[in-house]
């Protein structure tokens, strides 16, 4: 299973073998490369890459 990323989704459990989510559409693998497949892995990678999106634009 594949969960979708997008907070607001009405239903974000997807089956593992596609790449968007069937019920809003956001991508499901993270910068091409992470799938979710747990909560709280989906917070512990959207954190990451808050981060990094942040040292990215300060440099
Ligand atoms: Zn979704």
């Amino acid at each position: 299973m594949t969960l979708c990323i997008n907070p607001q989704c009405p239903r974000p459990q997807n089956s593992k073998n596609i790449l968007f989510c069937q019920a809003c559409g956001s991508e499901l693998l993270l910068e091409g490369r992470y799938r979710v497949t747990r909560q709280l892995g989906a917070g512990v990678l959207l954190r990451h890459l808050k981060l990094t999106t942040a040292t990215l634009s300060k440099s």
